[in-house]
């Protein structure tokens, strides 16, 4: 590991000054990813200013009709939060089956969605629900947020505060867990709200999360997991890894999206349902 200075900022706009003015500073949120980067050398910044004394940073509320998480909120304090439950329990049941224990009371929404991990569950929630990604400078849809493999549509120094995420009419999020790490082999966000069905797929894609278009149009015509295309995205565009194949992955995506859908209209689950809810296989 490369010797680096270390700044706690006690407010965004200390923490915005701090990477303004150093050249390749980066925020610190949990530190899940960053360190372990860190350490293994795949990261040399020459600065690190932690975002952990920001308290403002933190929590959840209900505003107009949307659900606002802080960016340094942990998953464990997502999962765990009576307001995310009654409002919006597929993203309390996602963040409660990210990794594991630890990695949930460290790891934050913030972090999770500026790394952009191309098999992270954030980046579905945020996608299938339409989010808004709040910075220090501006807002941005989610579907122009996530540019691509580990990419974002962040600036140098600019931070995220919060994520705005509008309550649908219902949701669910199903995801087949690479049994080390929990990360998603693939995983389905679905939301319906009263003029969208909006679909995201992670850990499937060679270009990061992405929206099933296909599948959002069937369900939009007529909301059934019978209706799913087999196949909705060319194999091309697919990952194969150790984990699996392009091929088992799409047909991943139509299993999972036919879960998600019989999961919103509130038929019994017939699978394990483990790590505070989300489907993990
Ligand atoms: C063993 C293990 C298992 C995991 N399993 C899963 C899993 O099942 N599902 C899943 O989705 N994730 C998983 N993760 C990822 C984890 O949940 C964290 O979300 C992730 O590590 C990043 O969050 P963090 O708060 O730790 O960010 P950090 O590691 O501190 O930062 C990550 C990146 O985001 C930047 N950043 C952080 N906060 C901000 C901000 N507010 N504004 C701008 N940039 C920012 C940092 O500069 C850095 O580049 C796992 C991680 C580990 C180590």
């Amino acid at each position: 590991m490369k010797p680096f200075q270390y700044r706690l900022a006690k407010s965004v706009p200390e923490a915005v000054a701090a990477l303004a003015q150093i050249a390749e500073a980066r925020p610190l949120a949990g530190g899940m990813t960053l360190i372990p980067a860190l350490k293994h050398g795949l990261a040399a910044p020459a600065a690190l200013v932690d975002l952990g004394g920001i308290a403002s940073l933190r929590g959840v509320s209900f505003e107009n009709g949307e659900l606002v998480v802080g960016a340094m909120t942990t998953h464990a304090a997502v999962a765990g939060s009576p307001i995310v439950n009654e409002r919006l329990p597929a993203l309390g049941r996602l963040a409660g089956g990210i990794g594991d224990p630890q990695v949930r009371h460290r790891g934050t929404l913030g972090g999770s969605v500026a790394n952009n991990d191309p098999a992270a569950d954030y980046p579905a929630g945020c996608l299938g629900l339409g989010a808004t990604i709040v910075t220090n400078l501006r807002t941005v849809s989610a579907d122009e947020f996530f540019t691509g493999f580990f990419s974002t549509a962040l600036a140098p120094a600019e931070v995220i505060t919060s994520i705005r995420f509008p309550v649908p009419m219902r949701a669910a999020y199903v995801k087949f867990a690479n049994q080390a790490s929990r990360y998603a082999t693939v995983g389905v966000f679905i939301s319906q709200s009263a003029n969208a069905v909006r679909v995201a797929v992670t850990g499937a894609g060679r270009s990061g999360v992405f929206r099933a278009g296909e599948m959002e149009q069937a369900l939009a015509k007529d909301f059934r997991p019978e209706t799913l295309p087999a196949h909705c995205v060319a194999l091309d565009d697919l990952n194969t890894d150790l984990h699996a194949s392009a091929e088992y992955r799409s047909h991943l995506i139509n299993v999972l999206a036919r879960r998600a859908v019989e999961a919103c209209m509130g038929a019994p689950s017939r699978h394990p349902v483990r790590h505070g809810g989300a489907y993990a296989f």
